[in-house]
Formats: C-alpha cells, sequence, structure tokens
C-alpha cells in the first residue's frame, strides 16, 4: 500500500484539481493507496475543500491542526498516521507533477530506501530561491555526505520505517535523507517536473536559509556524534588542556631556573584560559553522554538498527 502525505496551508484553489490528477495516477496503479492531507492550521477554505473531497473518496484522509505547526510538523502528523509500506511526500501546491509518482515506486522497487525527487528544472526566483537552495545542497552534501541535488523538494518516497523512525523537530524534514544514512539507508535521486505555483502565495522567504544552514550542524552531529558526544568535546578539550599545561610548565619553569617575571606576560593568561577552557569541555563531553544515554533508554532505543537476522528465533 502506498501513502501519499500532502501538508497544505491556505492552498484552496490548489486542492481539488491536485486531487484529480493525483487519482488518476493511483488509480492507474496496482498498489492500494491513501492520500493524506495535513492541514496545518489554514485559514482560508481548505477545511472546506478537504471535507468535501473525504466525504465523497474514503481513501482521503484529512488531519487538521488547531494552528499552523509549519510544514516539518505536518509532515511528521502524516507520517505517524500513514498505513502504507511506502510514504511519497508531495506540496499540495501544484509544483510537483503527480505523474512522477510511478517513476518514484518503480525506482523504489530496485531496492532503495529513500528516492528523492530532483527539480532538475525549477520554476522559481533565482536570486531568493534557486541560487541560495545550490549553494545549501551543496554543503549539504559536502557535510552529510549523501549527495543529493535538491534536498528542499517535497516530493520524495520512503519507506515507511524510515520516516516513521524519526521525530521531526523545527524544519528538519527536508534532511530526511541525510539523517537516515545513519542507519545504512539506501538512497538515490531522480529528476523530477516542477511547476510556477499558479494559486496562492509561498509560505517562505529568504529567511528559511538561516535556518537551513543552522540545521546542517545539527544534522552533522546527530548523524556523527550523537552516541559518542564526549569524543568530540572532550577531544577538543583534552587538546586545549594539554596546550595550556604546556605553557603554564614552560612559564613555571622560567620563573624557577632563570627568576624571571612571568606575573605580566599575556601567555600566562592565555595558559589559564586553555586550561578552564579544557576542563569545561570535557565536562560538557561528560555530561552530553548522561543525555544521550537517558535519550536512547527513555526511547528504548538501540544504537544500531538491524537489517536482517539469521536463524535467530526471537
Ligand atoms: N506548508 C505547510 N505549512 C506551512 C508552510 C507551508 O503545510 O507553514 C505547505 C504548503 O501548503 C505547501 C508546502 O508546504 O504544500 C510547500 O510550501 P510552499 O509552496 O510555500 O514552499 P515553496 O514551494 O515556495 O518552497
Ligand atoms: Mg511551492
Amino acid at each position: 500500500m502506498i501513502s501519499i502525505v500532502i501538508p497544505a496551508y491556505n492552498e484552496e484553489e490548489n486542492i481539488p484539481v491536485l486531487y484529480e490528477r493525483l487519482k488518476k495516477v493511483l488509480d492507474s496503479l496496482e498498489d492500494d493507496y491513501e492520500i493524506i492531507f495535513v492541514d496545518d492550521g489554514s485559514e482560508d477554505g481548505t477545511p472546506e475543500v478537504l471535507r468535501e473531497i473525504a466525504e465523497k473518496d474514503k481513501k482521503v484522509k484529512v488531519i487538521r491542526f488547531r494552528r499552523n505547526y509549519g510544514q516539518t510538523a505536518a509532515m511528521y502528523a502524516g507520517f505517524e498516521h500513514a498505513k502504507g509500506d511506502v510514504i511519497i511526500t508531495m506540496d499540495a501546491d501544484l509544483q510537483n507533477d503527480p505523474e512522477d509518482i510511478p517513476k518514484l515506486l518503480e525506482k523504489m522497487e530496485e531496492g532503495y530506501d529513500i528516492v528523492s525527487g530532483w527539480r532538475k528544472d525549477r520554476k522559481d526566483p533565482f536570486l531568493s530561491r534557486k541560487l541560495p537552495s545550490k549553494i545549501a545542497n551543496w554543503i549539504i552534501s559536502k557535510v552529510t555526505g549523501v549527495e543529493l541535488h535538491d534536498y528542499g523538494c517535497t516530493l520524495k518516497a520512503y519507506r515507511a520505517e524510515i520516516a516513521k523512525r524519526y521525530r521531526l523537530y523545527g524544519d528538519m524534514h527536508r534532511f530526511l535523507p541525510a539523517l537516515a544514512k545513519r542507519f545504512g539507508a539506501r538512497i538515490t535521486e531522480i529528476p523530477v517536473r516542477h511547476h510556477p505555483r499558479l494559486y496562492g502565495r509561498s509560505k517562505y522567504g529568504i529567511g528559511r536559509t538561516v535556518r537551513v544552514i543552522l540545521d546542517i550542524f545539527l544534522v552533522k552531529f546527530l548523524n556523527e556524534y550523537i552516541t559518542k558526544p564526549l569524543y568530540i568535546f572532550g577531544g577538543a578539550g583534552f587538546f586545549l588542556f594539554l596546550a595550556g599545561s604546556l605553557i603554564e610548565l614552560y612559564l613555571t619553569f622560567l620563573k624557577l631556573f632563570t627568576g624571571a617575571d612571568i606575573g605580566d606576560r599575556p601567555l600566562l593568561i592565555l595558559g589559564v584560559l586553555l586550561i578552564l577552557a579544557g576542563i569545561q569541555l570535557i565536562s560538557t563531553g561528560v555530561i552530553a553522554e548522561l543525555i544521550i544515554r537517558t535519550y536512547y533508554e527513555s526511547r528504548g532505543e538501540k544504537p544500531y538498527v538491524i537489517d536482517e537476522k539469521i536463524n535467530m528465533e526471537d
């Protein structure tokens, strides 16, 4: 079964058209399907439009938020309620094309866990959208090691167990492929079509770029150091502490053996500073270790994911 998850915030004109086009594509597939619209606290006629469609078509399911929580929260809610084995996310504004869905599914059948859409010929403004996005995609690819051209494209297919694995906060939905790498997910991309927005307005401005940059640091940390924060904090702290100690030893040596004045030397202060910073970082690392353990143990989560077990009965 396939679940389509569609976050929608003030998209009343787009939804009926999208629904008709989606239905045509999905009915032509062999698999069973459901369409989950998540109304993210719309202030226009979106709730009524969705209610009307859902009344006629039981395959259409609607989750309505009390207020606007953002696209990521909407997708998270959709994932939580999805019943399908494969989950496909797309925008409600007709910028993604339902006709690309069979292509995504075909690629999934080759054994991938995530197939990401790549808006090769993107129909958005250059300066405020395409350029920042190009730079961001390049940085994310380099930092995370998951090379994709278009992290920001909502049209993606996920194996359900991967999509449901994450608690998504902030704007993190775009980083799912990078996060999934931690579990050894097989990830690929295919070019998809993209259309200009015909009705309604875009919900984002250039401010999104800053949030994306901040999230990159978080993803890097979550991917590589989440199970060993002491190594990253403590490692840095150790070197600072060592450098500070060497400096102070050197000054002590000078004082004892040459009797030189060391009280007014900037080096003295630098040494003290490095030692203190070092101790601070090491303690932060230890505290982070404790927090991480609580995190894993309270969620009953293991720091590894098993792909398959052979000859092992539970
Ligand atoms: N969206 C949402 N909640 C929000 C903002 C956006 O559910 O707070 C939905 C919106 O309705 C659309 C999708 O997220 O279906 C992408 O938004 P938009 O088209 O404005 O982004 P852009 O294509 O301009 O990057
Ligand atoms: Mg859009």
